[in-house]
């Protein structure tokens, strides 16, 4: 049966169509606050929240609706990964710094489940499991010492999988093997950001959608933002637009690299062959350079399957062809099968590839959270509010870094994506070959 053509998919998120969009109540613009967040995602609910909670006056703003950005737009797995291994943790930032980063994504992931089981968050969270796929021997030699440095620093166990016990958890003959680690699941992401908004709402911070901030100046007492709706004038400021920094703040936007990251949704499936592609229901994702992750929806019905994107203008096809062949490489028995969604958001990268909190021009940041922000976002914009109000009852967090450098000959388009591209695609196959070639 041919494949559906990619145009007659819907293009907004597949969460959008049980948990759409809120619609904020608006209100006046106030003169004064104690502090202005920018970016209405995971980070700056968070924020806000910490702040409101905290008793300061809080303008929160975003220039869509609250969410439209990364935040209901992604994959829901609680995974808080950081891309650098230890080993170059360590070589870049010292040993001790690199364990207390490590560990901090332990504290964090734990952190936000205990905040979901607290607030009463309905975000379809289920503590599912997650596994990872070796693409060659060696892939699955490094997996195999990853859950080794995982046990001896965090005490979280995981088992490896050789690829000849493979389908109890996948049912693919793709991957030499991989690993489960069960600290890892899947939330709704969109139910998730409804929720944390519920609640900035009921703390008293003031929300303005559909308002971009266009300017920041110094003032005598904090700054002046000029917004799309008039001019306020705010003690402190955080900034929380991750992977959609625009022009009001240029000196970040040579720091930040927007990649779009993009998810294709299956028609739903048989039972029977859910059961045969995701038996364990788990999270999914695989050790390429440019890595695939995949997960059954909440009610175990489709499949969302997502990856890099490649592009950075228009909408073009090309992105979702590739992510279903690689959904039928993966899973041959699905070819041909209806998609019903694709779409894509921008994640945010960086030189050092980790998130980042940091204060430049007396203006608090949180951002970086090169594609794995659901546990990251909401932690660290979290540390920054505390930072920000003084708070020395919590440990300083271990993200607390300079900024990240600024790119050379880079403005905010990001021309050497496509290069960039062109550059993992080859590295990962060759490393797709060394796995048939010793099969
Ligand atoms: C397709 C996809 C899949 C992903 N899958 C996962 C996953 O499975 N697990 C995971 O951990 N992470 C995942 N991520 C990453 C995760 O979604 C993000 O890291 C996280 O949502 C970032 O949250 P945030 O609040 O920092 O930014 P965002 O939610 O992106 O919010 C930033 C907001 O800033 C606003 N803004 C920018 N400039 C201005 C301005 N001048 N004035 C007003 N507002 C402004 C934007 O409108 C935007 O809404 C995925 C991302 C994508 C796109």
């Amino acid at each position: 049966m041919p494949a559906p053509a990619s145009s007659s998919l819907a293009a907004q998120p597949y969460w959008w169509d049980e948990a759409p969009l809120p619609r904020v109540p608006g209100t006046d613009l106030p003169r004064n606050v104690d502090v202005a967040v920018i970016g209405g995602g995971y980070a700056g609910l968070s924020a806000a929240l910490t702040l409101a909670r905290a008793g300061r006056s809080v303008a929160l703003f975003d220039r869509q609706r609250m969410g439209e950005g990364a935040s209901t737009r992604n994959g829901g797995m609680t995974s808080g990964s950081i891309r650098p291994s230890l080993a170059e943790l360590g070589r870049n930032f010292g040993e001790a710094r690199a364990v207390a980063i490590v560990k901090e994504g332990k504290t964090a992931r734990e952190d936000l489940y205990r905040f979901l089981d607290e607030e009463k968050i309905a975000c379809d969270f289920h503590l599912s499991g997650l596994f990872k796929g070796a693409l060659n021997a060696a892939d699955y030699e490094a997996l195999a010492r990853e859950a080794e440095e995982r046990r001896r620093l965090l005490g979280v166990d995981s088992v490896m999988v050789p690829r000849s016990e493979q389908h109890t958890y996948i049912g693919t003959d793709f991957y030499r093997g991989g690993s489960v680690r069960f600290d890892i699941g899947g939330l709704h992401p969109a139910k998730f950001l409804n929720g944390l908004l519920e609640r900035v709402l009921a703390a008293g911070a003031g929300v303005h959608e559909l308002t971009t901030v266009e300017k920041v100046e110094r003032a005598a007492h904090g700054f002046t933002l000029s917004t799309s709706r008039g001019t306020l004038q705010a003690r402190d400021l955080l900034v929380c637009t991750n992977g959609y920094a625009d022009g009001a703040d240029p000196w970040l936007r040579r720091r930040i690299v927007p990649v779009r990251s993009r998810i294709i949704v299956t028609e739903e499936l048989t039972p029977e062959q859910m059961a045969r592609a995701m038996p364990k229901r788990m999270m999914h994702v695989d050790s390429r350079k440019l890595s695939y992750y995949y997960r059954p929806s909440p009610d175990g019905r489709r499949i969302l399957f997502g990856g890099r994107d490649g592009t950075t203008t228009g909408d073009p096809h090309e992105p979702t062809d590739h992510l279903r062949a690689e959904l039928e490489r993966i899973f041959p028995e699905l070819a041909g099968i209806g998609l019903s969604h694709s779409w894509f958001g921008h994640v945010a990268m960086h030189r050092h590839m980790i998130p980042r909190i940091f204060v430049h021009g007396g203006i608090h940041y949180a951002t970086g959270f090169c594609g794995s922000g659901v546990v990251w976002a909401r932690w660290t914009a979290r540390k920054a509010a505390l930072k920000l109000l003084g708070d020395a009852s919590e440990p300083p967090s271990a993200f607390e870094f300079e900024p990240p450098p600024a790119i050379p000959l880079y403005n905010g388009y990001p021309w050497f994506i496509p290069l960039a591209f062109a550059v993992y695609a080859a590295q990962d196959r060759r490393a797709m070959k060394k796995g048939e070639r010793a099969a």
